[in-house]
């Protein structure tokens, strides 16, 4: 793995204008892997007139070559599936195999489906006496978190090229590793110079850069929703349209009928799995009173199982963020029945698995996004009750519902106020559209409705 010292810009790597880099530490082991250089608002004007100046001929290639540069790009990703799977962990924390099965895979199947939109998707209409044309929405600032690397970054520029718009990228600081080599990748894929471009840095310094500058039409957002509020309010003053991607605090409800052992095994792994750095996961489980005692055992055992497996989470900074949550926890009253602040390992940003029981709704811990591998199991008395508490928080990403029967779980869910939501374990669809209700954001990603954030429409009457 070896860092570049410098901006992938207008389709080669460039000298970066200032001087201060950021260190890429393992969060394993505590041990810096790489350096990156730190953009400036320069470095970002730079990368931002490239893309303008690439984007009319960009946006008139045809969609069809728009598509055969977007299978180079998903075969240059799968060409290299195991260096991403080794950078990921190695910048992540993750452990490997899900490196190999989750960060390194899902990007390649999401580029594939928007090779395929591209090719198939109809950027005119007919309506009444008009054609509308569907057309790029032009600059795209992409401003991507580090939970999921390299997902983050395609379920943006996938469906923005296939637009036919140009990007600019500014990666998460914690793993510009993973946001280098995709730049490699897509100049492998044979993209034009100037159509994506990659900017590492400081989200105040280059990101605030990227989302101020009056070059950019759409900034496109993953992250916290504090920042998500900030960056919609600066875009505002200039009119300029957001796609936000923010936090969640999802409930996993467990109806009386559903397979109880199953759900919360499955409800335990939701949580665990990427060290509980998944913005959709369901880190809220809710139980009838009458299985609750159940639950907290199997969710305990199933804790205890992923004690030997997990990994890090991101960095020091962010165990102590969860630290402090599960100290509040205690505070407020609830009870640790698996794992706790003690880390489980003396090297690495380790956290045990951790479920908390006696979890009521108001507490911090039901309502704040902790994004660490930590489940609180809330009791509920009956079907309204879990629906109030599933739907009492500002957040409304995703969700699960467990019942015997199909429709049983189906009628609860579409009472949530939730974007998405599993059904009985139903399977993840890159075709899907994810996105949030309420403060979990604006707009959505992946499929078709994806790239509609990416387009704008001209009527012509006739
Ligand atoms: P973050 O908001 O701190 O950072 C996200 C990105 O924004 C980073 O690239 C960062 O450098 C940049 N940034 C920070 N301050 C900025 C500013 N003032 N102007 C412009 N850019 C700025 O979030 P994080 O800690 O990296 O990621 C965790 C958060 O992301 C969690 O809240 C999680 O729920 C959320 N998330 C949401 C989704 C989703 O799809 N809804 C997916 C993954 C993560």
């Amino acid at each position: 793995m070896k860092a570049h010292d410098g901006f992938y810009i207008d389709g080669a790597w460039r000298p970066a204008v200032g001087r201060d880099t950021i260190d890429v530490v393992n969060p394993a082991d505590e041990q810096v892997i790489g350096r990156v250089p730190a953009g400036t608002a320069l470095d970002v004007d730079t990368a931002v007139r490239a893309a303008r100046a690439a984007l009319t001929g960009w946006a008139a290639t045809p969609p069809a070559e728009r598509a055969a540069r977007l299978t180079a790009l998903r075969d240059a990703l799968a060409a290299r599936k195991d260096e991403i799977a080794e950078t990921v962990t190695a910048e992540l924390g993750s452990p490997l195999a899900f490196s190999q099965a989750v960060h390194a895979s899902v990007p390649i199947a999401v580029a594939a489906s928007y090779a395929e939109l591209a090719a198939t998707h109809a950027f005119e209409e007919k309506v009444g006496n008009s054609t509308v044309l569907h057309e790029p929405i032009g600059v795209v600032g992409a401003i991507t978190p580090w939970n999921y690397p390299l997902h983050q970054i395609v379920a943006k520029v996938a469906p923005a090229l296939a637009a036919g718009c140009t990007v600019v990228l500014k990666p998460a600081e914690d793993t510009p590793l993973t946001a280098q080599l995709f730049a490699e990748a897509v100049h492998e894929a044979g993209v034009p110079a100037g159509v994506f471009n990659l900017v590492t840095g400081l989200g105040p310094v280059a990101g605030q850069a990227l989302v101020e500058h009056p070059g950019v039409d759409l900034v496109s957002f993953t992250g916290s929703t504090a920042v998500g509020r900030q960056i919609a309010a600066t875009a505002a003053a200039a009119i300029k349209k957001v796609a936000l991607e923010l936090g969640g605090k999802s409930a996993n409800v467990i109806l009386p009928s559903a397979d109880l052992a199953k759900a919360v095994n499955v409800g335990v792994a939701n949580v665990m799995s990427n060290s509980g750095q998944t913005c959709s996961a369901w880190t809220r489980m809710l139980v009838h009173r009458d299985q609750y005692d159940e639950a907290l055992e199997l969710a305990a055992a199933a804790a205890a199982k992923y004690g030997e497996r997990i990994g890090p989470v991101v960095s020091a900074r962010q165990r102590e963020r969860v630290r402090g949550y599960i100290d509040k926890g205690v505070a407020e009253g609830a009870r640790l029945v698996a794992g706790g602040t003690e880390s489980p390992r003396e090297q690495g940003y380790f956290v045990s698995p951790t479920v908390f029981a006696d979890v009521t709704p108001e507490m911090t811990i039901a309502q704040e996004e902790i994004f660490g591998p930590v489940l609180s199991i809330l009791r509920y008395e009956d079907e309204d009750d879990a629906l109030r508490i599933a739907n009492g928080t500002v957040y409304g990403l995703a969700g699960a519902v467990w019942a015997g029967d199909e429709s049983e779980a189906v009628a609860f869910a579409r009472r949530m106020e939730t974007g998405q939501v599993d059904i009985n374990g139903g399977r993840f669809n890159p075709l899907a559209p994810f996105g949030g209700y309420k403060q979990s954001g604006v707009g959505r990603e992946l499929g078709t409705h994806g790239l509609a954030e990416y387009l704008q429409t001209k009527s012509l009457q006739f």
